[in-house]
């Protein structure tokens, strides 16, 4: 098949570990018979430095037009870098959400997955971990508290703040959907997370999973409060398998669940519309500070591409080669430096990549 992928390098790390995801991604389509054709994308710093600003509508157009998009990381020194001088509009960041807007990526997807051989890093005790845990939180991205209508005003000399947390029944249900079409490809098992002991937004949500759940009998579901999900996530992680929540509810725990696996190089994720597009990127920042040392772990960039395969292009088989060999290589002692322990074997971004592929192509 002949897929058309967006690539944003993005600043700092980002072109190096693209490019590793890049080679895995060649890799892919010469093993399974694939043509990927990438079309490069500014973004962030590096499209301030070459257009001025940190998104042109050309680099919308350009994403648009791509089947789905892999993204580096953008950003660079927030106290150094000149692009931190410039309006708030105009640094990096308003460059990403200027696009997630733009692409209409209302579903966040972060998987959080404990490797056997990184179990060390995990800050839970072993007999809670048991047999370990494999989940993704599906997080609403473009609605709730943080989307809301705010303020703040003085009230007979008094400072009142206010933020209102809004879904109506259609932003539920897509993501809804999004979160059970993953579960089918997955466990099949939904926890749907709220506070419907007390907010009305949160009880809007439960009925709607409870009717988009009638259309998904293969895949079983709960309901859960999120103060309870809070602590079940260091207390049983293993018992999840997709996770499906609000804007706030998912910032807070999708945060949870990363730190419980303990090493940030690996962490991938990806923002969905409610077409087969998605924006595909590490849940880390661009690390100005190891930039250019072939030292960054290109591990979550890979794995994003291993979820572009799978989500964006149904291409199950691939996906799970791309993971299966990050497996091997991690079972095998490699490791770059930020996941490196005594007696493993220490390596380079460039390194990690081809042993991947090698992986790949066995
Ligand atoms: P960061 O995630 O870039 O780095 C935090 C720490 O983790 C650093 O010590 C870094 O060296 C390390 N690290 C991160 N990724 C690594 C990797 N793949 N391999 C090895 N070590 C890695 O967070 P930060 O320092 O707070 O932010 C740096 C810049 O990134 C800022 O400009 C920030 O705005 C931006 N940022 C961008 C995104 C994005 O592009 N989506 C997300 C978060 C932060």
């Amino acid at each position: 098949m002949e897929y058309r992928i967006g690539v944003i390098p993005g600043d700092g790390i980002g072109p190096e570990i693209v490019a590793e995801a890049r080679s895995v991604l060649d890799c892919v389509a010469q093993v399974f018979g694939h043509q990927f054709q990438y079309e490069e994308i500014l973004l962030g710093g590096a499209s301030i430095d070459a257009c001025g600003v940190p998104l042109t509508d050309e680099a919308i157009a350009q994403a648009k037009a791509s089947d789905a998009v892999l993204m580096g990381s953008i950003g660079g020194n927030t106290t150094t870098s000149p692009w931190y001088q410039l309006p708030p509009d105009r640094r990096p960041e308003a460059g990403l959400l200027k696009i997630r807007k733009a692409l209409n990526l209302f579903a966040n997807v972060r998987p959080a997955y404990l490797y056997e051989e990184l179990k060390g890093a995990c800050p839970i005790k072993d007999e809670l971990i048991g047999e370990g845990f494999d989940m993704v939180i599906m997080r609403e991205l473009t609605g709730g508290l943080y989307f809301g209508e705010r303020g703040t005003e003085e009230i007979d000399g008094i400072l009142v703040a206010h933020d209102s947390l809004t879904y109506n029944e259609q932003e539920i249900r897509r993501v809804a959907v999004k979160g059970f079409d993953i579960a089918r490809k997955r466990r099949k098992k939904v926890t749907s997370v709220d506070k419907a002991n007390v907010l009305d937004s949160s009880r809007l949500w439960r009925k709607v999973v409870e009717e988009v759940a009638k259309d998904y009998p293969d895949v079983s579901y709960e309901h859960m409060l999120v103060d309870n999900c809070a602590m079940q996530l260091v207390r049983d992680p293993g018992q999840f398998d997709v996770i499906l929540t609000e804007n706030m509810f998912g910032d807070i725990l999708s945060d949870e669940a990363s730190m419980v696996t303990g090493s940030i190089g690996m962490l991938s994720s990806a923002s969905l519309n409610d077409t087969k597009f998605g924006l595909y990127e590490p849940s880390h920042g661009s690390a100005p500070d190891i930039a250019g040392q072939d030292i960054a772990n290109p591990i979550a960039t890979i794995l994003s591409a291993a979820m572009l395969l799978r989500y964006s292009f149904d291409l199950d088989r691939e996906a799970d080669a791309v993971e299966t060999a990050v497996k091997q290589v991690l079972a095998e002692g490699w490791r770059t430096a930020d996941i490196y322990s005594e007696g493993t074997k220490k390596v380079g971004c460039k390194e990690m990549g081809a042993l991947i592929c090698e992986r790949i192509r066995k």
